[in-house]
């Protein structure tokens, strides 16, 4: 995304023709930084040769897992949908990590069937679970085992997993026990430790911990894990107060560990893939003027990108149009849906603006579109996808005549 004479482009498109064609409010994502976030991804742990699972849950558009695989990354899913669909989009099985708290039988019969790499378990019920339907098809699974490592992720709390009282993964006692009932399973091929503390992480130092408590876990398991996988939960910098992971660092711990563990690594990074890739395209219908505030009112809201409402995330408004008159007096930027929490920024200062200008709302790319829904009966917005000069509609708005 960059600005040409002050307007903005999304690659070699400009997001004024962008609007033309495919009107408000849109998700616009860029395939060029798609692919350039797996590369640079790829690089910065080169020397570790791991196995990237892209997180579904981030995104699970067909065409950009289409894509994505393209590249060679596989899946990590958290539904039988979220299978499916990486099934449908030509993921190799061997490739697919199935994790989450609460799967049913029927999902995990249909990982089982289709012979996915690991069903990452992370309970006691579900592992028997998992053990009883194995024996019947008198198969044998291979499974990782969720700890829960205990770690203050230092994220925004609502999208924290790796406390002690978070839902998520085994405490190290219920781990190890585990480890000793079905180490000899004929049913059950314990494959891997899995971790995911979190999301939005930006400091290197709660996965340095996570590795110590790893690495302790592992030496009183006295197991051999073919893998240990790490979950996602890379940051990205979603404002000038973010700071900018430090992936080197990362890497050298992680080396480190592994000549003390000789393990592959899988990571399920899902927002440090898509997450900077896209912008939520919007109109302002209404400027409402108070004493104090300018309401800036637009076309998109909480149905369509969800973020801020949900976890008081910030997320940049820029304007397509750049204008140097700035205009110092409290702008909030909100939705017309019937909740305070509507609101997507506020912020002290904005360029002058106009009933009817064009504003994008940056880095929608994950936790996005996933999460919109039809709340105040809206449609969901269109996804569009640039390539180069190309511009693809990779999801069509929602018809209102299709869920009235
Ligand atoms: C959500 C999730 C991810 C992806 O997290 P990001 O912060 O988007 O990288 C990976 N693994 C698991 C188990 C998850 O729940």
């Amino acid at each position: 995304m960059n600005y040409r004479n002050n307007n903005l482009y999304v690659e070699n498109v400009s997001v004024q023709k962008i609007i033309k064609k495919f009107g408000t409010p849109s998700y616009c994502y860029s395939l060029n930084k798609i692919k350039s976030n797996i590369r640079n991804y790829k690089k910065n742990f080169r020397s570790i040769n791991p196995l990237l699972c892209f997180a579904v849950k981030s995104n699970s558009n067909i065409q950009i897992l289409k894509e994505i695989k393209k590249m060679g990354v596989g899946a990590d899913v958290v539904s039988k949908g979220e299978l499916l669909l990486s099934l449908k989009a030509g993921i190799n099985s061997k490739k697919i990590v199935f994790s989450g708290v609460g799967k049913s039988q029927d999902e995990i019969k249909f990982a089982i069937n289709k012979n996915i790499l690991l069903i990452n378990a992370e309970s006691e019920s579900e592992i028997d679970l998992i053990e009883k339907i194995a024996k019947v098809k008198n198969k044998k699974i291979n499974i990782g085992i969720r700890l829960n490592p205990n770690i203050d992720s230092k994220s925004i709390r609502k999208i924290s997993t790796g406390n002690r009282d978070d839902k998520f993964g085994l405490t190290e006692k219920n781990f190890l026990k585990i480890i000793k009932k079905y180490k000899s399973s004929n049913n059950l091929n314990i494959k891997c430790l899995s971790v995911h503390i979190g999301s939005q992480i930006t400091s290197y130092k709660p996965y340095e911990k996570m590795l110590k408590v790893i690495s302790s876990v592992i030496k009183k398991s006295n197991y051999n894990f073919d893998f240990i996988d790490l979950g996602g939960g890379i940051g990205i910098k979603y404002n000038n107060d973010t700071k900018i992971f430090n992936y080197y660092k990362y890497n050298s711990i992680i080396k480190k560990f592994l000549t003390d563990h000789k393990s592959k690594i899988i990571f399920e990074p899902g927002r440090s893939i898509i997450g900077d890739a896209a912008l939520l395209l919007t109109k302002v219908i209404y400027i409402k003027k108070t004493n104090k505030i300018n309401f800036v009112i637009l076309d998109a809201a909480m149905n369509d990108f969800m973020r801020p409402a949900l976890y008081g995330a910030v997320h940049k408004i820029i304007s397509i149009n750049k204008n140097k008159k700035i205009i110092k007096k409290n702008h909030e930027f909100v939705g017309p849906i019937c909740e305070t929490t509507d609101k997507f920024l506020s912020i002290s200062k904005f360029q002058t603006l106009n009933e009817g200008d064009c504003l994008a709302i940056c880095d929608v790319g994950a936790y996005g579109m996933v999460l919109s829904s039809n709340y105040n009966l809206r449609t969901k917005p269109p996804e569009i996808l640039i390539n180069n000069s190309l511009s693809k509609v990779i999801k069509k708005r929602q018809k209102l005549i299709n869920i009235i």
